[in-house]
């Protein structure tokens, strides 16, 4: 397999999860604010512009396309990433079908290998990958058209995703503040060994466990505090992962039929399959923080508070997700026109971390 022409190599790693200023606005794409910006476009407000263009709601600056083949399907499918006006979310529109489906936790109808959302019998599937990179690059609203049941995997991870965006133009600041979900008191759920929790923190952090009874896997425990530099660096890039013994007994009954060692590690008894090896010593919970990122963006809005996965996967966090949700006193939603609103508020919101 080539390696993705992804700006962001295993060696660039740097731990750093608190970048500078500098290194937020160094992002590749990075654009300034629209036209339909409110604040800071005029002469003398250099900084107000800055500050606003991480707390003001997002969208793609150009559409892009990706092309690639179902995970499940084994389908070719096109996706095309468009702008969308803001308060609208993250929206999937089936071309075929002329069906649209919100990209939030109330459509999920299957959670078995990925996350599937549908609507009226229209389904799109393995949709968290794609969510992770939207999450990751802070955008909040984007029309994804598609003209097949499932988006495509692609290499395995978000990375393709961050890559077509930022090649396209990167993202664009909008006329109205990101509208924050601030956790206020834990929710957790619970399934055998597993748990899924949500609770207060200054600022998005994610800490996933996982425990696989194989000498490759085994335990993995990784903390991440969200930064889009980070997430570039540390996340975006770990692929999702399968044994070798379970996915040709997936193929055999006419699932994961797109699935390969392009789009996938696969791991034997005692060796992976793949050719290249791993991206990361510890790319499976990376990748666990990767699909908790894409599952938690099917709240609709980005979080304050800290995500703790233990053996979790989608089912899990949906059932996280949902929980949340029917509890309106776990949380409060916080819009923040400027640093100060934030601060006094006890919030720190990932962009703090930047200024
Ligand atoms: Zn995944």
């Amino acid at each position: 397999m080539t390696p993705y022409p992804f700006c962001y190599t295993a060696s660039a790693e740097t731990g750093e999860t608190t970048p500078d200023f500098k290194g937020y606005l160094g992002l590749r794409g990075a654009q300034p604010p629209g036209p339909d910006f409110a604040e800071g476009s005029g002469a003398g407000s250099r900084w107000r512009s800055l500050e606003a263009r991480l707390l003001y709601q997002r969208t793609l600056h150009n559409r892009i396309t990706v092309r690639g083949v179902g995970l499940h399907s084994g389908r070719a499918i096109e996706v095309a990433l468009l702008p969308a006006a803001p308060g609208s979310g993250i929206v999937f529109y089936r071309t075929d079908a002329q069906v649209e489906i919100p990209a939030r936790v109330s459509h999920v109808v299957e959670t078995r290998l990925a996350t599937t959302l549908g609507k009226g019998g229209v389904q799109v599937g393995t949709v968290e990958h794609l969510m992770a990179a939207l999450y990751g690059l802070g955008v909040d609203n984007a029309r994804i058209e598609l003209d097949g049941p499932e988006v495509p995997i692609v290499d395995g991870s978000a990375a393709p995703f961050v890559e077509a965006i930022q090649r396209g133009g990167g993202t664009v600041a909008q006329s109205r503040p990101k509208r924050f979900l601030v956790l206020k008191r834990p929710v957790e759920v619970v399934g055998e060994d597993r748990i899924a929790r949500l609770e207060p923190a200054e600022s998005f952090q994610l800490d996933c466990f996982i425990d696989f009874p194989h000498p490759l896997v085994s335990r993995q425990h990784r903390k991440f505090v969200f930064s889009d530099r980070a997430f570039l660096s540390e996340i975006a890039r770990a692929r999702t992962f399968g044994f070798g013994k379970d996915v040709d007994a997936m193929h055999q009954a006419g699932l994961a039929l797109g699935g390969s060692l392009d789009n996938a590690v696969v791991i034997d008894d005692f060796s992976v399959r793949n050719p290249e090896g791993l991206r990361f010593p510890d790319e499976f919970v990376r990748h666990k923080i990767l699909d908790a990122i894409g599952d938690l963006a099917l709240l609709g809005a980005p979080i304050v508070g800290r995500y703790v996965g233990r053996k979790a996967g989608h089912a899990l966090n949906a059932a996280l997700v949902e929980s949340l949700l029917a509890q309106p006193r776990a949380f409060e939603w916080g819009e923040f026109r400027n640093k100060k609103d934030a601060v006094s508020a006890g919030v720190q919101v990932p962009a703090f971390r930047l200024a």
